[in-house]
């Protein structure tokens, strides 16, 4: 009905609400509708600058213009302030503005959303440790990926990783919390690509620890169990390895006689190997960072059983949404389990204990057989993507998503025990 009044294009502005006067309806400014809130707000904003030092400039400058856009309702000035803010010169992450719609019936209108964290540490100490060698890196997937593609001279553009203190407003979930966001959602900052986060505290409390470990538990054999930690600082190398290799080897703007892969691929594709070559790359700096003296194999062999119950996890949601659109971290993830089943590196034990006591048929995971088998995969994966081979892409999802077999009855098993786990409620806290 809105979208047929005269003035459509203020009613579905995303910072206004619509009231109706009479003759029909118009929009009113966030400004005006919650004037006596929004002035609160920018007032507890202001504040927060008045106590912060000359070591926080950026910060402080992002809440006083933060302040200024909750009186003018012009977010643009906010966001110039949000997006100079970065790991190099502030030890905080703020986000407090009108942002996603989700909550919104119609997905017009942005509930208000803050978000409080600091910048993790260990993540910047390990792009300080992968920066020197990012050129090699990206020899190695070039080599991987063989002509057309040739090594480019890459910069790291990595997303701001950061542990959450304060989910608030609509930011907030019932259950569960966001992992990932790029923003803003509109206007010149965004199209100028914004700032992306990655929360990488969320789940490392000791309740979620636990029930990971209980996950784990059901479908590995003890063997395999015993190498596993619910460790933050196991699967913080992966997430920060995954968003290192995106500006590694053939990505999105790559083309093979002038087609990107989007045009090869299809859109839900395209996506799928981006991310399989994110996360399968990932698997392979693992232990090429132990050849380079940077991680220990006994960290390796952690996160290489990390990303084990991680690519469970993603298997367990199923491979298709409930409209028959394609997940493409549970695709990826069961292409890369399934070729460990194949390579027999990852093997089920049908008549054997899980490490849990309670549940017959588990996993165990052969990690000397591990590197070989990821290196193949590396291959197959950089090889479809270099190429623009959209058959070899479609031939991986056929074999390992798509087809009716013992893969496919053993991710049943896997969904089964591993969606036993209650969802987590955060609570959050603040210690001084
Ligand atoms: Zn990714």
């Amino acid at each position: 009905m809105l979208e047929k009044e005269k003035n459509k294009k203020d009613l579905m502005d995303h910072f206004s609400v619509v009231v109706e006067d009479g003759k029909g309806f118009k929009a009113v400014p966030y400004t005006e509708a919650w004037k006596a809130e929004m002035e609160a707000v920018a007032v507890e904003l202001e504040a927060a600058a008045a106590v912060l030092g000359d070591d926080e400039a950026a910060f402080k400058t992002y809440l006083r213009a933060a302040a200024g856009s909750f009186r003018s309702n012009d977010w643009e000035p906010a966001n110039e302030a949000w997006v100079a803010m970065g790991p190099t010169n502030s030890k905080w992450y703020l986000r407090v503005a009108p942002d996603e719609v989700y909550h919104d019936p119609c997905a017009w209108k942005a509930g208000f959303a803050l978000q409080l964290a600091r910048i993790n540490p260990e993540s910047i100490a390990w792009q300080q440790k992968l920066e020197p060698v990012k050129g090699e890196m990206e020899k190695q997937l070039a080599a991987f990926a063989g002509a057309p593609y040739k090594a480019r001279n890459v910069a790291f553009k990595l997303p701001d990783f950061i542990d959450v203190a304060l989910n608030a407003a609509d930011q907030r979930n019932p259950h569960g919390a966001t992992i990932g966001q790029s923003l803003p959602n509109w206007g010149k900052v965004s199209e100028k690509g914004g700032r992306t986060v990655v929360m990488t505290n969320l789940y490392t409390d000791a309740d979620s620890r636990q029930t990971l470990s209980d996950q784990a538990a059901s479908l590995f054999c003890r063997a395999t169990f015993e190498g596993f930690t619910t460790e933050p600082a196991a699967a913080l190398l992966s997430v920060v390895l995954h968003e290192a290799s995106h500006n590694l080897g053939p990505s999105h703007d790559y083309a093979v006689k002038g087609k990107t892969d989007d045009v090869i691929f299809g859109g839900p594709l395209a996506s799928t190997m981006e991310e399989l070559k994110a996360q399968t790359s990932a698997l392979f700096f693992t232990w090429w960072l132990v050849e380079k003296g940077l991680l220990t194999e006994a960290e390796a062999k952690h996160a290489t059983l990390r990303d084990v119950a991680w690519a469970f996890g993603h298997v367990s949601r199923g491979m298709y949404d409930s409209e028959g659109r394609a997940r493409p971290y549970s695709h990826l993830a069961s292409i890369q389990l399934g070729h460990m089943f194949k390579e027999g590196v990852l093997t089920w034990k049908a008549d054997e204990q899980a490490a849990n006591g309670s549940d017959t048929g588990c996993f165990e995971v052969d990690v000397a057989k591990w590197k070989p088998a990821v290196n193949t995969l590396t291959a197959r994966v950089l090889q479809a993507k270099g190429r623009g081979d959209r058959k070899a892409a479609e031939d991986m999802k056929a074999t390992f998503v798509d087809a009716k077999d013992t893969w496919a009855g053993l991710r049943v098993t896997i969904a089964e025990r591993w969606l036993r786990a209650p969802k987590a409620t955060f609570v959050y806290a603040v210690k001084e």
